[in-house]
């Protein structure tokens, strides 16, 4: 079994933005901007915007977080600012919203749309144009493709259909000529699909749910589950008995949620370059 890790993936990809936001730099007098706005107290929402100002830190990205709470027009008029401001070049809308805010992600101006969470950037991506795709998809292609395997004809296997995960990767999949099936609740034998993959994508939320006896010995699983269990971060694969069955598989932690950190910090970058029009 081969552990695709996703550390040195990442390292890769953000000393290669450190350089270009340098040059960036240089060249405009100005940075890449994200604003992060959240309504409301949800405390994992919060620990996680704590996290990517770190990450933009290092990066040389300017980074703004706001919280408000109880103020929903002033939510949504400040959302309304970011996306006329020149100098704001990134968005990230934090979840879970409450339901008088829920469109509030698609007031998000798509050419900053870093998480490409808006119908603009998923209507892109499904007809195949150059967009700002989610981060966590984009990062589960980034691992097949650094550790060079092969997708074109494969059947995959993507188990959850949500509208920032499943969905996307199983559009990027076909793209490189995967053979796809998507799974979710109502899917009537899920271990019968999983034998039949060459590929797994697991994004459910439901800690080790996939077992190792589910899985084939000749496929490559791609845990992108992050399942916080009495304090302890579990992937939606059993690890243990999958990696005695399988031929690869990333670990949780240090695997898809490593590199998709990058591949956010990326976007951030990209949303800059396309509003600059730099190539
Ligand atoms: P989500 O919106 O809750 O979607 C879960 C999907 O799993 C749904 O499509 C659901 O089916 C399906 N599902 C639930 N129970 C199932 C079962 N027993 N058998 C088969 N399918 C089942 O979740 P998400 O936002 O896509 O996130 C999925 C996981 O990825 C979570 O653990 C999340 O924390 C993690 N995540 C990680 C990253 C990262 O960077 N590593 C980023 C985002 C999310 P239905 O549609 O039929 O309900």
């Amino acid at each position: 079994m081969k552990e695709l890790s996703g550390k040195k993936l990442a390292a890769e990809i953000k000393a290669a933005l450190i350089k270009e936001v340098k040059k960036l730099k240089a060249q405009t007098g100005a940075a890449p901007h994200l604003i992060v706005l959240q309504y409301g107290e949800d405390a994992a929402s919060k620990a996680y915007a704590g996290r990517i100002e770190k990450n933009c830190e290092a990066i040389g990205i300017e980074f703004e977080y706001q919280q408000f709470i109880d103020q929903p027009e002033k939510f949504k008029a400040r959302l309304k600012e970011a996306n006329e401001d020149d100098q704001i070049t990134s968005i990230m809308v934090q979840q879970p919203l409450p339901a008088e805010l829920k469109d509030s992600l698609e007031m998000i101006n798509p050419q900053k749309d870093i998480e490409g969470i808006t119908s603009a950037s998923l209507g892109k991506l499904f007809v195949g144009l150059e967009t700002l795709n989610p981060a966590t998809a984009e990062a589960c292609m980034e691992i097949l493709d650094y550790y060079d395997i092969p997708i074109k004809g494969q059947r995959a296997v993507v188990v959850g259909r949500s509208n920032i995960v499943g969905k996307p990767v199983s559009i990027l999949l076909q793209q490189k000529h995967a053979t796809v099936t998507m799974c979710h609740s109502r899917t009537r034998d899920l271990e019968w699909e999983l034998k039949n993959a060459d590929i797994v994508v697991a994004a459910v939320g439901r800690a080790e749910m996939i077992k190792g006896e589910m899985l084939n010995k000749d496929s490559i699983v791609i845990d992108v589950g992050t399942n916080f269990i009495e304090g302890k971060l579990l992937g939606d694969v059993d690890y243990d008995s999958a990696a005695e069955k399988v031929k690869a598989i990333t670990p949780v932690p240090g695997g898809v949620g490593t590199v998709t950190n990058q591949v956010l910090m990326r976007n951030i970058v990209k949303s800059f370059k396309n509003l600059h029009k730099i190539k």
